[in-house]
């Protein structure tokens, strides 16, 4: 049942009035500030006259758990715990490192809460993670959506593509575009008598050790370029906003250039809300052409990925795609593909293609891989597998696997886009058909290549 535009109760059960506190299960939205989720606790607390915890936890289970994404999200831990000390909230980190390791530890806090109030995330574990919950639980569960400028509830059915959603969007931006201010509990919970048995205390130095006691893949390493948490997300955007945003709109294209914000994985760990990040751009210096460039890609492309993972059940695969592309992939199905690529070789990097070994590479070691060459990456495994189905999942495993964004609207939206969702038809051709088709030849001319790819040797 919808509540307000933003919140709604996943299940029917009622706020326990005896209870001792109201829990905020938090799981994407990884921030204190400009947080929709964490307001609304501290709301319901208040009414409730009740103290606020806060829970976060991390598994060692879920698809593509790594050293990796491990890391990132623990770099973000200890800031967190501050922060929350200084708003006088309970905040219980707990990293889940084996199969021995405690369980159902969010069942055993909300046994004396009034309530649980956790994030609406449109894909990935986490509808599962909410369906759960709330078929679990006996008291209320609400999620909130604090992933976009406008809440996903304003858009009735999944938009066709980033024309159809882009008026929608201008016409309610002024209103949604505004800072949100914090809200403070009347209740401190730091000191509250709560089961914490299981928490686990994070600090810079003990990281290696936590990630390195953990049942996970330790052949994806930390990133040596992104560091995760609020801090180190906001020292980017402010280089970003003051070094590099004037020059957005020429220079987002270039990889062998820092000329784009770099902030995608700040953004799905939710380190960053996507409201900070816009008011700074639009409130900056910069020629009007940047920020609108800029903001067509924060806000129309990343609300329309959002859109498609929340009314398309079927983002993860093939058949998110619309009817042409399905028509034309049948026509081509059986094209013979000139090179095949095992997925071992396209995950080491050994194809004939030395712009694709670049971007495969920089993904690889740095985590991220640049926007441009990701959508040739993303097309040329398309003309390398045996089928349609063999290239989605390729691209899906490696995205997710390496990139520290992964695993977000973004990651299955930009997948798609390679076979032609929020595309048009163009002319036709063997294996692609008529959807668009992009070399290495061509788009290699458009930056200095040769640069990236040394960058990339380098790493
Ligand atoms: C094959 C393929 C896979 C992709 N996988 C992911 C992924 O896993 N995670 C991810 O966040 N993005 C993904 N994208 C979209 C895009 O490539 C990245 O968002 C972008 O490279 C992030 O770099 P940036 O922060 O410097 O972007 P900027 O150019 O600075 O853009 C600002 C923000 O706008 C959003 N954005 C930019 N481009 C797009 C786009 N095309 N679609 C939707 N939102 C966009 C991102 O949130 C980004 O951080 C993918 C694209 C393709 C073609």
């Amino acid at each position: 049942m919808r509540i307000n535009e933003r919140v709604v109760a996943l299940n029917e059960q009622p706020v326990n009035p005896k209870a001792r506190y109201v829990l905020y299960w938090m799981q994407m939205f990884k921030r204190v500030e400009h947080n929709h989720s964490l307001i609304w606790a501290i709301r319901r607390a208040n009414e409730l006259r009740l103290p606020l915890v806060v829970y976060e936890g991390l598994k060692y289970y879920y698809p593509w758990a790594s050293d990796r994404i491990h890391t990132f999200i623990l770099e973000g831990v200890e800031e967190k715990r501050k922060a929350f000390e200084e708003l006088g909230i309970r905040y219980i980190f707990y990293l889940q490192k084996d199969s021995d390791s405690p369980k159902q530890t969010v069942a055993k806090l909300a046994k004396d809460a009034a309530l649980i109030v956790t994030d609406d995330f449109p894909c990935f574990i986490i509808p599962e993670h909410n369906r759960r919950i709330a078929e679990r639980a006996s008291i209320a569960v609400h999620a909130v959506d604090s992933n976009g400028i406008i809440p996903m509830s304003k858009f009735e059915k999944e938009e066709y593509a980033a024309y159809t959603i882009r008026p929608k969007i201008k016409k309610m931006l002024d209103r949604y575009l505004v800072p949100l201010a914090s809200e403070a509990v009347d209740i401190p919970s730091i000191g509250i008598d709560i089961d914490d048995s299981f928490e686990t205390i994070v600090t810079s130095e003990t990281i290696p050790e936590l990630v390195a006691a953990c049942d996970i893949d330790h052949s994806v390493t930390p990133s040596e370029v992104y560091k995760g948490g609020t801090g180190n997300g906001r020292k980017r955007l402010e280089h970003f906003v003051s070094d590099i945003l004037c020059n957005y709109d020429a220079a987002r294209s270039k990889p062998d250039r820092d000329g784009s914000s770099r902030l995608s994985a700040y953004l799905h760990f939710g380190f960053l809300s996507p409201l900070e990040i816009a008011l700074a751009v639009r409130d900056s210096d910069a020629p009007q052409e940047s920020k609108d460039a800029y903001l067509e890609e924060l806000i129309v492309r990343r609300e329309l990925s959002y859109n498609m993972t929340r009314f398309n059940a079927k983002y993860d695969s093939l058949e998110a795609l619309p009817t042409w592309v399905h028509k034309t992939m049948r026509e081509h199905a059986d094209d013979t593909r000139q090179f095949l690529y095992s997925l071992e070789e396209l995950e080491r990097g050994e194809t004939h293609d030395e712009l694709w070994n670049a971007a495969q590479r920089e993904m690889v070691v740095t985590g991220e891989m640049h926007n441009y060459v990701r959508m040739l990456w993303g097309k040329n495994v398309i003309a390398w597998t045996p089928s349609y189905e063999v290239a989605f999942e390729t691209l899906v495993h490696l995205n997710n696997k390496y990139c520290l964004d992964g695993r977000n609207p973004n990651s299955y939206a930009g997948i798609l886009w390679c076979f032609g969702k929020h595309d048009r038809p163009w002319m036709e051709r063997e294996v692609f058909g008529t959807i668009r088709y992009m070399t290495s030849g061509s788009t290699g001319k458009k930056f200095d290549s040769k640069k990236y790819i040394a960058w990339t040797k380098r790493l």
